[in-house]
Order: C-alpha cells, then structure tokens, then sequence
C-alpha cells in the first residue's frame, strides 16, 4: 500500500476505492442500455421476479465530497422496488463501479439476481 493509501485509511477507516478489492465486480447482474441501467430483482416475499430500470442521468448518483466515504462504489442508487403480486417493499442499496459493474448490494426483502435467471411473468 502507498504512503498516501495509508494515511487515507487512517483517516477515514477506509481503503482508497481503486486500490480496495472489499467490492468485487459482479457481472451479470445489470444490463447496461446507455442512459439506462437494468437490474433484476426477485421478491423473497412471493419470488416475483422484477425488472428494473435505473436512469443514470438522475436515480443513480455518483459518489463524490463527502458522499466519497459512504461506500466502495463510483456510483450508487438507492432504491425502493414494488412488484405487482404482493405489493411488498424492496429496498435496494448498490454500490457500482466505474463501468456500472455491481461490486456490492444490500437488498431488504429481495435480492438480486443475473440477467439470466430472470423470467418475465
Ligand atoms: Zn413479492
């Protein structure tokens, strides 16, 4: 680690994000669209699974001042995902890399799943 990593980590109890492995890309868990960014969901409450679209431009927010601190992501979005077969709240907090990669996800009541395992209902 470099003198500077380090006095980064002292400070803020952190290791710098570029330098840090604690996230790890997770592929397949988004489709990247351009302005948009797809995720998917299944509802551990009824197993519904659910598609959701997250605007770059608004929803998903970068991690920059103080926000820098918050989480290991470039980016993060916070969200809350309502299916339509129980109506139970899904609470989403990602945090993504540079390339809209996944590196960590903290689901309430859901979890994600890969692109490839989500089936239209
Ligand atoms: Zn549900």
């Amino acid at each position: 680690m470099s003198f500077l990593a380090n006095i980064w980590q002292k400070i803020t109890g952190q290791k710098p994000s570029g330098a840090s492995h604690q996230g790890k890309a997770q592929p397949g868990l988004t489709r990247d669209a351009g302005q948009t960014l797809w995720i998917f969901v299944e509802c551990a409450n009824c197993g519904e699974h659910i598609k959701v679209m997250l605007r770059k431009t608004s929803e998903i927010q970068r991690r920059d001042g103080v926000e820098r601190e918050g989480g290991p992501g470039e980016f993060y979005v916070r969200k809350t995902i309502i299916g339509s077969k129980c109506y139970k709240p899904i609470e989403a907090e990602i945090e993504f890399d540079r390339r809209y990669q996944v590196i960590e996800s903290h689901v309430i009541n859901g979890r994600l799943i890969p692109r490839s395992e989500y089936k239209e209902q």
